[in-house]
């Protein structure tokens, strides 16, 4: 169980800081030596192996966990409750987040007066627009095997819940035999995760590099940073301060009666993971160990509340979402109205809670919360450039708030936590 590294020195956050620092220090070196285009495939590799180690563990450890944790739950009215509670969680902070990413953006109006002539083309963007009904229906996958395959979670998640719940209902011998052999699989599937986490310094090293270097070797994009898009960043980012650096750990200290800097601490790995990697999902199998083995949370909590959290709970994407779509509607000159911006508020939950944990995902949705309002889908080529510098911590806090949803569950079901 403590293997994580601490007996070789360096904590592997520690680790994980330096192979961004170096990243972003050979970004920049690379770039004044060498056209981006010709080294960055002697790097990119190395991240690519990193995130595809992830990936490649995500659904058996989300198929396996949550169908132990939910036949672990034992009966349907602790589960009716623990779902219950997360839900109202996820929604609770996700609404909170967009409502602080308005108010900023409408106290700072960053988008007054941009230059439209710095948008760029937005072809690569593609469309997020699908409906609140087929989102709903698509929950139920009509083959899971195809649902696995596609990596998609939120089908896996209603198959592994409705598996552990009928686990339970079969005669005892079978629930054995079955419970034996996730908790067999599941094991083993930890033990890989901690092997590719030990990776994570030269992965997240090059992974910085590589984006740093794309960056670097774009003197427009460094350029339109000065002006309003600048100031857009800052707003993005200091929405998210507020909602992760005041809003969550202030949860986290009155629901979870936990101390917040503690949890981040004991978290750091899987925030750092998602913070290089823009992928929450990238980030999940760290989230789930360190929920258990450093926070003390039970299995049965983690593994419900993390994976579900990693798809619908999304508070950093919800925010940048607000801020991004009033944003366009300034630069383009287009005065919302109340009612407008609520709607606003309540297409960014949806888009949120539709968007997948992986790099970029949020932008795409944003195509639903301009159309929601009539916004120029176009706008979306304004942010382009900076979007980078907008998922790293938006992702990140989208992993935290999943994070202390975790911690304030396992509190309220009376677990003893170890933060
Ligand atoms: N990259 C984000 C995540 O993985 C999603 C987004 O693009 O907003 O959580």
């Amino acid at each position: 169980m403590a293997e994580t590294g601490k007996k070789k020195g360096l904590a592997l956050h520690w680790q994980i800081l330096i192979g961004i620092g170096l990243g972003i220090v050979a970004g920049i070196m690379l770039c004044k030596i060498w056209p981006y285009e010709e080294w960055s495939k002697y790097i990119k590799w190395a991240g690519d192996i990193f995130l595809r180690g992830l990936r490649m563990i995500v659904i058996p450890l989300v198929f396996t966990s949550i169908a132990l944790g939910v036949a672990g739950m034992g009966n349907s009215a602790a589960l009716g409750r623990i779902a219950g509670k997360t839900l109202l969680y996820y929604i609770v902070t996700t609404v909170i987040a967009a409502t602080i990413g308005l108010t900023l953006v409408n106290l700072v109006k960053p988008g007054v007066g941009a230059s439209l002539n710095l948008a760029e083309k937005v072809a690569s963007v593609g469309s997020g627009n699908v409906s609140f009904i087929d989102q709903i229906v698509s929950i139920v996958p009509s083959n899971i095997f195809e649902s696995m395959a596609k990596g998609d979670l939120l089908p896996v998640i209603f198959f592994a819940v409705i598996f552990g719940f009928f686990m339970n209902k079969v005669d005892a011998k079978h629930t054995a035999t079955l419970s034996n052999l996730f908790t067999a699989i599941y094991e083993v599937i930890m033990k890989i995760t901690f092997f590719i986490i030990r990776l994570a310094p030269f992965g997240v090293f090059a992974i910085v590099t590589n984006v740093v270097g794309k960056q670097a070797g774009n003197p427009q994009a460094l350029l339109s940073m000065a002006g309003s898009l600048g100031v857009f960043v800052l707003v993005v980012w200091g929405g998210l301060l507020i909602q992760g650096g005041i809003v969550l750990p202030l949860l986290v200290r009155t629901l979870g009666r936990q101390n917040p800097w503690r949890h981040i601490s004991k978290m750091s790995t899987a925030l750092l993971t998602a913070f290089s990697t823009c992928s929450s999902g990238a980030a999940l199998p760290i989230n789930i160990r360190d929920s258990q083995e450093k926070c003390g949370i039970s299995n049965k909590i983690a593994s419900f509340v993390l994976p579900l959290g990693s798809t619908i709970n999304m508070n950093g994407t919800a925010l940048y979402e607000c801020v991004t779509a009033i944003f366009i509607a300034q630069a383009y000159g287009i005065d919302l109205s109340l009612a407008q911006q609520v709607m606003i508020v309540f297409t960014a939950l949806l888009a949120a809670i539709g968007t997948a944990g992986i790099p970029m995902a949020g932008m795409v949705m944003l195509t639903i919360v301009l159309t929601a309002v009539g916004l120029p889908l176009e706008g979306i080529g304004l942010v382009l450039a900076v979007e980078q510098l907008c998922d790293m911590p938006r992702t990140c806090i989208n992993t935290y708030g999943d994070s202390c949803g975790a911690v304030i569950i396992a509190h309220s079901e009376g677990e003893e936590l170890t933060i």
